[in-house]
């Protein structure tokens, strides 16, 4: 019997499968892909520092293009830009980025098995059953913890109840052939792109990265309308398209992350930025809290009780970051194209852009958000009574 079945060969479950192999586990991650990193559908931004400081990872080693600014784009048109002249995040080759953590995890001496779907998961008193389907046929594979590392429609979370609600953003992301040097992401907010999301163009070195999420309606045909209707793209784009891919991002909070003999991690968990949906850094920093928990559990029986300690340390750490942009996505989701319009407009406010470059954190928006409540008041001239009061009211309600 294997001590750890780890479902799900991404950069959570191949991360977690290093950490717990290294400690001399008996682990095994199951793939259902032929390869590790493929379909690929993400942005792949990364944060310049704090993945760095907590996992040991370095951005930069598989970075295509260097984020230096953020451009935001209201439905008005007026776009603001913010930077601090500075490098912020890397965009990233996710599929190369995605290999490598699966190469450290099987060099540390995890089993990888590639091409082999879980399609069934059983939790039982002294053990989990895991059900697999492989090109031979079906298989069986016997392990004291599983780890549900298996993306945002978890069939762990599923099949050991842990999945409270299933509530996903479905995006569609293009990658256009780039022509120009680019430093600057692009964000675009309006009710009549998205209700509950918004769209992006990233420069990742020969391309731009085009995507558009929202958790109702046909995303693709939203992400064409899109680029047809934007300035920033020419009327030839659509040509220029050489990849189209769909995924869907967890809505945090949705999921209980721990049961008998069973840890959720990464997007399966529900860990990702609120206000973005960036799960990466949060994935990653949580699997790295959910394999000391496990590690310790498993040197006794990992029960519920022994587990329980993951879900308050994923709390300690992000708790606040998940309940602070949960409420500020509900803000947006209320505004009108003129709120906002009027609210990105704000930020050429000197004293409202400054505070925000002061504060900003690309991977904890908490920090911010804090701020800009703490200091909200002391705003009133630079935001108007009007807005301020509009704007204070929504956070009470939120
Ligand atoms: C359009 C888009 C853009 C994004 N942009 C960014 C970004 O810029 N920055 C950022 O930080 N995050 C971004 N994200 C989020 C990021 O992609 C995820 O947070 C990240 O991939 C989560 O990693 P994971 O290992 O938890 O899950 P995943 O990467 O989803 O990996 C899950 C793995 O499990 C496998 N699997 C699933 N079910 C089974 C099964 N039954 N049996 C066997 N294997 C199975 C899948 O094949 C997959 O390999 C984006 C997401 C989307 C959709």
């Amino acid at each position: 019997m294997k001590d750890v079945a780890i479902v799900g060969g991404g950069p959570s479950g191949c991360f977690m499968g290093e950490k717990l192999a290294k400690k001399g586990f008996k682990t095994t991650i199951v793939e259902e892909h032929s390869e590790v990193g493929q379909p690929m559908c993400c942005a792949g931004i990364l944060g310049a520092q704090r993945l760095l400081k907590e996992t040991g990872l370095d951005p930069k080693n598989w970075s295509v293009n260097e984020l230096k600014g953020g451009i935001f784009n209201p439905p008005s048109g007026n776009s603001v830009k913010l930077t601090r002249n500075q490098t912020e995040a890397y965009a990233i080759d996710r599929a190369r980025f995605d290999r490598s953590l699966a190469e450290r995890a099987v060099r540390a001496g995890a089993e990888l098995r590639l091409n082999t779907r879980c399609t069934e998961v059983s939790p039982r008193e002294n053990k989990v059953s895991l059900k697999t389907e492989t090109q031979n046929g079906k298989e069986q594979l016997e392990s004291r913890l599983v780890i549900g590392a298996d993306g945002t429609n978890s069939l762990v979370a599923r099949n050991c109840d842990l999945m409270k609600e299933f509530s996903p953003t479905i995006c569609a992301q293009a990658e256009i052939v780039k022509e120009t040097e680019d430093f600057d992401a692009r964000v675009y907010v309006g009710n009549e792109l998205s209700q509950d999301f918004f769209a992006w163009k990233v420069p990742a070195g020969d391309v731009y990265r085009v995507g558009l999420g929202d958790k109702e309606g046909n995303v693709k045909e939203k992400l064409h309308k899109f680029m047809k209707n934007t300035s920033d793209f020419s009327q030839n784009t659509q040509n220029k398209m050489v990849r189209l891919t769909t995924d869907l991002i967890p809505t945090p909070n949705t999921r209980k992350i721990y049961g008998n003999r069973v840890l959720l991690i990464g997007d399966a968990a529900g860990q990702v930025k609120p206000l973005t949906g960036g799960g990466l850094y949060l994935g990653l920093s949580c699997a790295k809290i959910a394999s000391q928990v496990a590690a310790e559990a498993l040197e006794k029986e990992p029960s519920e009780k022994n587990l329980q300690k993951y879900e308050a340390s994923v709390n300690e750490k992000f708790g606040r970051e998940f309940e602070l942009g949960a409420r500020a996505r509900k803000i947006l989701k209320k505004m009108t194209d003129e709120d906002l319009s009027e609210f990105i407009e704000l930020l050429e406010k000197p004293k409202i852009r400054n505070l925000i470059l002061e504060n900003a954190d690309f991977d904890r928006h908490s920090n911010l958000f804090k701020t800009l409540i703490k200091k909200g008041p002391s705003l009133i001239k630079s935001v108007g009574a009007r807005k301020l009061t509009k704007y204070l009211s929504w956070l009470m309600d939120s």
